[in-house]
């Protein structure tokens, strides 16, 4: 059946943390009771101040279409409060607005890349990109993100693997999974990389704003790589919007207006009240972001103290992002199997590295955007079922 299929869907495969999702919604059906750290959203809702933006908008219907490249006043809002940011000018016929910040990912890559060049990406790394490569017919090139590099990039690996082919660099910093945050040495030697070959990169900084003692640098504030890379950041993660879908791209103009255009046809607009609540959560206080990342911290702290306490498990301590990626290779099964039997037998729903890309084998992702009552109740869980296995 599936050779009736394109080439470029074929190889496609439903996120982890989807499928994660489902089978622990399986088990609640059942009655079991789940403690949920997959899915890699905040706990908590929307702030009121941006729903109620939302609602109002609605109440005054704005539930037309909009511009395929966002409303007007929030491509100003994103290009001045970005721009600011990451100490860069960016004009608002940079910003591309869409549906969440996937599609600043997937059409800037279906915009560059011809079939057979090659795209670098992290390993472990996001799920999408992996997807959005093998759509655009390009040559996935994974570069492997090491534990004893606290899950930089490694650069020599890098160097090495940029060749004539290279068209695109793919940077998510602070990272999913592994929480990594790029110091400016490294973006400053994979930047002269870039310039060097005359690469693009798209730079995804969706976790820029939840990191704790650092800062995640933009690459694209670094001299002359604003022009030749696709900032990716969205409303998703920082101001708990997941299900409004909004996010956006900043990249140079003319790469601005093709994305646009593949905009208008796959997808038409971004949802008119979703973009009123956005310009809301902009131009509104920010101190419920402050807040949250400081809690956000504390249950950092928590959770990853808990998992090297537990025999077996090693984890070091994430700087950004809101993802625990412990070392769980002393069991001695792959990362699928145990994420499986802490399922089964702890009931609690935690992700396999390897859904992550080849080297996150040996490691499991666990969301801390949980309460702290949750984390607790997982950590007791866990360390439980983990005694039973014993590592070998
Ligand atoms: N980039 C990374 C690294 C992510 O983890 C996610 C969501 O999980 C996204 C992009 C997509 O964000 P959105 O839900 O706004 O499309």
């Amino acid at each position: 059946m599936l050779e009736n299929f394109a080439a470029r869907v074929r190889s496609l495969e439903p996120e982890g943390a989807y499928r994660m999702l489902a089978r622990a919604r399986a088990l609640e059906a059942e009655g079991r009771e789940i403690i949920h750290l997959e899915i890699g959203q905040p706990d908590g809702p929307t702030f009121d101040h941006i729903s109620r933006a939302g609602i109002r908008a609605i109440e005054d219907g704005q539930t037309r279409y909009s511009p395929a490249a966002g409303l007007e006043r929030l491509r100003e809002a994103i290009a001045r409060e970005a721009g600011a940011r990451r100490g860069i000018e960016v004009r608002p016929s940079q910003v591309v607005v869409g549906p969440g910040a996937k599609p600043a990912l997937f059409f800037p890559t279906l915009a560059l890349i011809e079939a057979g060049d090659e795209v670098i990406y992290p390993d472990p790394g996001f799920p999408t990109y992996a997807a959005m490569i093998a759509v655009a017919g390009g040559t996935p090139v994974p570069v492997p993100l090491r534990e004893e590099h606290d899950f930089g990039v490694d650069l020599e690996l890098l160097a090495e693997r940029v060749g004539s082919r290279t068209r695109l660099i793919i940077l998510n910093s602070p990272s999913n999974p592994t929480g990594g945050v790029l110091a400016r040495p490294a973006l400053e030697q994979i930047a002269e990389l870039v310039i060097r070959h005359g690469i693009w990169v798209i730079s995804d900084e969706i976790y820029a704003r939840l990191t704790y003692d650092v800062e995640a640098l933009s690459i694209a504030s670094l001299p002359g790589m604003a022009e030749r890379t696709i900032i990716c950041d969205g409303f998703s993660k920082t101001y708990a919007m997941t299900g409004w879908r909004l996010g956006f791209g900043i990249m140079p103009q003319a790469l601005a207006e093709r994305v646009e255009l593949l905009l208008t046809h796959a997808v038409g607009s971004t949802a008119t009240f979703t973009q009123v609540a956005g310009l809301a959560a902009i131009d509104g206080p920010q101190d419920p972001v402050v807040q949250v990342v400081g809690e956000y911290r504390r249950r950092r702290d928590l959770m990853v103290e808990g998992l090297n306490a537990i025999p077996g498990v090693r984890c070091r301590t994430p700087q950004g992002a809101f993802y625990a990626f412990p070392n769980i290779m002393a069991f001695g099964r792959d990362s699928e199997w145990l994420a499986d039997y802490l399922l089964e037998e702890a009931g609690v729903a935690v992700l396999a590295g390897s859904g992550f890309g080849r080297a996150g084998e040996g490691y499991l992702r666990l969301c801390f955007a949980a309460s702290q009552d949750s984390i607790r109740a997982a950590l007791a869980r866990m360390s439980e079922a983990l005694a039973r296995l014993g590592p070998s």
